[in-house]
């Protein structure tokens, strides 16, 4: 009988062709289709010539070369070409058999897809793919969400895939039912927004306010990479300050400084938005990006308003050293945010994450990949039911440590005219949230004299509402 195999994907695209040469690579046997199908041939004859590979030319094909329970993945264009694929693959399918989405689908997509696919017998599985084409290849960050009785049959493949940190343990466990794991591939992309934003905002306040030169950047960058910074953003960009264009000038500087975007961040303001989560630092992050694509708008308002004068006459290693404080305070308000948010969706969808597994996830193969992360997980060892992260005893000595130098080096930029939002807003949002009374009273009396929306008293219990008469008139 001819062999079937173990998996079949469906978009040889970047990340599909990397992920099925892993999956091959590990021992498994992968049947490959894509929608224009010399893909298929090209690479059966190419990167897939000699492997384990089965080629095919039809969704029907690849569903019939597969072993029972079958395990088809799509990674595709999120959006409408993964709801015509299901639609495709579902005829041909027989009870219990499974439908991946590894794409970066938007989780109320796949808590819709799951709750579709389950109603017609199958079982369907939204995993966030972390890491890029490198990623995939080599072992990705890996969040698997949907039907939960689908973990068991996927889960040797994709822990076999994904990326392993030091200890061994694979950065794949399963996050929770239906969109659970997008909306977590979500959070990564959100949280990784802002630690480029923060790292953007140190650079050129090293640029700019300490006047350093790219030589020193990247050696301030090598050596944060060491110490408490210690994550892959911050090694990429000590070596971006080294790298120099064909004349010899730093690469970076012939850069345009417009930020693109695929709308991840957006997406996670968004649900902060809809959940009621103060998510400052990510949303200046996606802010940030919007105001750097108004290229005309700024070129025009630069000659309209006349820049302070930089003026810093100060201890330039203590300032690189503040620096580095208002990056570890602002990356922690970050991800404390981030979990806030997990936290309040967790409970809106009833997934009941597992925080420091999720933690454990990011902490190889993925962008936001970190030293950092395995003491977030530490926090949620200790305290399952920790209510936010800030409240842990580790972050919250790291955060209090941290406060003096940020503050320098916001007030320094802020006095110079640079612009620091991401830093700032975390630290004005850390201000906030140690502090018992917030001007909210202010707010709402002005509600309450506008609009009578009533207020609670301080003296009174809560869930007693008042109205006061403001202005004397009838
Ligand atoms: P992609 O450019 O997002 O998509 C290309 C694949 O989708 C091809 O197989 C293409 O088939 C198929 N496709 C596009 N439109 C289609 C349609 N209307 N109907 C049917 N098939 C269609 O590929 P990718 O960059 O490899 O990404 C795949 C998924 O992973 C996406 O959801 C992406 O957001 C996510 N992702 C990407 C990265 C990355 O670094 N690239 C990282 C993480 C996650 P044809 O060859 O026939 O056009």
């Amino acid at each position: 009988m001819e062999k079937k195999a173990d998996i079949g994907l469906i978009g040889l695209a970047v990340m599909g062709e990397n992920l099925v040469l892993n999956m091959e690579s590990k021992g498994f046997s992968v049947a490959v289709y894509n929608r224009t199908t010399e893909k298929v041939d090209k690479f059966i004859e190419g990167r897939g010539a000699g492997k384990n590979f089965i080629g095919t030319h039809s969704i029907e094909e690849l569903v019939g070369a597969l072993a029972t329970p079958r395990k088809v993945m799509m990674l595709v264009k999120a959006g409408q070409p993964v709801d015509d694929f299901i639609e495709q693959i579902i005829p041909h399918l027989d009870q219990g058999d499974i439908i991946i989405d590894g794409g970066n689908s938007y989780f109320e997509d796949t808590i819709r897809r799951t709750k579709y696919v389950e109603g017609k017998g199958f079982k369907f599985v939204g995993t966030g793919v972390s890491g890029g084409e490198i990623g995939a290849l080599r072992g990705p960050s890996m969040m698997p969400g949907g039907s939960k009785e689908a973990w068991p049959e996927v889960k040797e493949i994709f822990q076999a895939i994904a990326a392993k940190v030091d200890d061994g343990v694979p950065c794949c466990d399963w996050v929770g039912a239906d969109g659970a794991g997008h909306f977590v591939k979500m959070i990564h992309n959100g949280i990784e927004y802002g630690d480029m934003q923060i790292i953007t905002e140190a650079y050129q306040f090293m640029k700019e306010v300490l006047g350093m030169s790219y030589d020193e950047m990247h050696e301030t960058f090598k050596k944060w990479n060491k110490e408490e910074l210690d994550s892959y953003l911050i090694e990429i960009t000590a070596d971006i300050m080294a790298f120099k264009d064909e004349d010899g000038e730093p690469m970076v500087e012939k850069i345009l400084d417009t930020a693109g975007q695929k709308g991840t961040g957006k997406w996670t303001g968004i649900a902060a938005m809809h959940l009621g989560v103060p998510l400052t630092l990510i949303g200046e992050s996606v802010f940030s990006r919007f105001l750097s694509a108004q290229l005309d708008l700024r070129a025009k308002a630069s000659e309209v308003f006349e820049a302070p004068e930089i003026k810093f006459d100060g201890d330039k290693t203590k300032m690189l050293d503040d620096l580095k404080m208002a990056l570890y305070g602002a990356k922690i308000i970050s991800y404390a945010q981030g979990y806030n948010l997990l936290m309040e969706a967790s409970k809106e969808h009833g997934w009941d994450l597992n925080y420091g597994a999720i933690a454990l996830m990011w902490r190889g193969g993925c962008i936001i990949r970190s030293a950092f992360l395995g003491d977030i997980n530490k926090a949620f060892d200790k305290a399952p039911d920790l209510p936010h992260l800030l409240l842990d005893s580790f972050f919250r000595d790291k955060v209090q440590a941290a406060q003096q130098g940020w503050r320098n080096v916001c007030a320094t930029a802020i006095s110079n005219g640079i612009p620091v939002p991401s830093l700032s807003s975390a630290l004005s949002y850390f201000d906030g949230f140690r502090s018992k009374r917030l001007p909210a009273n202010l707010l709402q009396a002005q509600r309450d004299y506008f609009g009578a929306h009533t207020y609670e008293r301080v003296d009174k219990p809560r869930g007693e509402f008042f109205h006061t008469n403001w202005t004397g008139e009838g």
